[in-house]
């Protein structure tokens, strides 16, 4: 269990509670498309107003590279969010975020209400010098702090771990939400404490982005599952010719040493041993691509590997099968397109199915088993692609580091 303050144990009645959500909702033409990070910031926003706090909320949307605009306007959340309370969310839409505008919005506030601060990177970047000063000016505007933006909590961000010193000094208390508890306790307890079997499944482009992800989690999980464009690094350290595939020559000693470990740990590590190969990659990535399957230790110079074969996906369902808990993060293909997507179907079908604890560590592996409608047969699906990547890695994360502790 978390050792931090929770909102549970804030005295919250008539107090200023500034809480970081992550708000960081997909776009389209001003219209929100996916909700689920509103709705994942519900339960603590709605026991805070329960318990009578004046709850001001925080966060960023979009990278915003090329400084403030309308695009990236908060005003939409405001707008969804205060339909999903069934109260007004007042929003403070100055580009500034803190300062006179937001000051004022708070100053009028009653236990209860709610106010929704501008997109937390029109300041600029917020872990630069400015920072330290944004930081400050946000805690001026609160008495405690609430962190609940896990898909944030690996950022030590002014308005994620900045604001919480400030917060200290004037006496104030920083705690997580239910939804980083949530969160935590999942991810927690399935690397730290998995019921066992347990299987860790790993897909994506590149190795070089899960090294250390690879690593711990080799020496957690019974058996660890590679798909993905990352796995022909693997077969190549392997000794087999991968054509064109994506490849790291750099990682392939350490590809090669994963493998040894695995051998000595007694663990399970699983590679495709079919793949679905094109002569080249899809363009536009949805676009019509012939394909053809083939052995692993098969695959032609001039071809390129884009998905786990069928013989693969079964192997790997039948992993699943056995497992108490899963988790998976990374496509096990190019899933974007129809064609290549197959793999990536099966396991999150295999998922579906099973009995064991499953977890989808956010990003590409969240969106396409929602798209696929398994959302809801999953026990849990991260909020944070990057953020849970860094806690599978054994990171600590400065969002809920710099929270106090019980
Ligand atoms: P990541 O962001 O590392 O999780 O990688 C996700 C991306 O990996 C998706 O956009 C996939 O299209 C891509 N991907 C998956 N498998 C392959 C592959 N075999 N070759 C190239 N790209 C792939």
């Amino acid at each position: 269990m978390l050792n931090k303050k929770s909102v549970d144990d804030l005295q919250a009645k008539g107090k200023k509670v500034l809480v970081r959500c992550d708000f960081n909702v997909p776009l389209k033409n001003g219209e929100i498309t996916d909700e689920t990070r509103i709705v994942a910031a519900l339960p603590t926003i709605q026991k805070l107003i329960g318990d009578g706090a004046k709850v001001i909320l925080c966060s960023h949307l979009g990278k915003v590279k090329n400084g403030p605009n309308e695009g990236e306007s908060l005003a939409p959340v405001a707008k969804r969010l205060s339909e999903k309370l069934g109260r007004e969310v007042v929003f403070v839409s100055d580009y500034n975020v803190t300062g006179e505008a937001a000051t004022k919005a708070v100053e009028a506030m009653n236990e209860g209400d709610v106010v929704l601060l501008q997109n937390t990177r029109f300041r600029g970047k917020e872990e630069t010098k400015n920072g330290e000063e944004f930081s400050r000016e946000l805690a001026a505007l609160a008495d405690d702090y609430v962190c609940d933006a896990f898909g944030s909590s690996h950022r030590a961000h002014a308005s994620v771990e900045g604001v919480t010193k400030f917060i200290t000094e004037k006496g104030g208390t920083n705690a997580v939400g239910y939804l980083m508890q949530k969160e935590i306790d999942f991810l927690g307890n399935a690397v730290e404490n998995p019921v066992r079997p347990f299987v860790a499944i790993l897909g994506g482009a590149k190795v070089a982005d899960k090294l250390n992800v690879i690593s711990n989690l080799l020496e957690k999980c019974d058996t660890l599952i590679i798909g993905g464009g990352m796995a022909f690094t693997f077969l190549k350290a392997q000794g087999l010719s991968v054509g064109n595939s994506l490849v790291d020559d750099t990682k392939l000693d350490y590809c090669k040493e994963m493998m040894e470990k695995a051998e000595k740990l007694g663990k399970k590590l699983l590679l495709p041993v079919d793949t679905v190969i094109a002569a080249a990659f899809p363009n536009p990535i949805d676009g019509p691509v012939e394909v053809k399957v083939v052995a692993s230790n098969e695959i032609p110079n001039d071809m390129e590997g884009l998905d786990i074969g069928p013989k693969t996906a079964e192997l790997y369902a039948e992993a699943v099968k056995t497992a108490k808990t899963v988790v998976w993060n990374g496509p096990m293909g190019v899933f974007e397109n129809p064609t290549l997507a197959a793999g990536t179907i099966a396991v999150a079908k295999a998922l579906a199915e099973t009995e064991a604890t499953t977890i989808i560590g956010g990003g590409d592996s969240a969106a396409a088993v929602n798209q696929l409608g398994f959302g809801d047969k999953m026990s849990h699906i991260s909020t944070g692609g990057g953020a849970s990547l860094e806690f599978l890695e054994g990171k600590e994360l400065p969002g809920v580091a710099a929270a106090d502790n019980r």
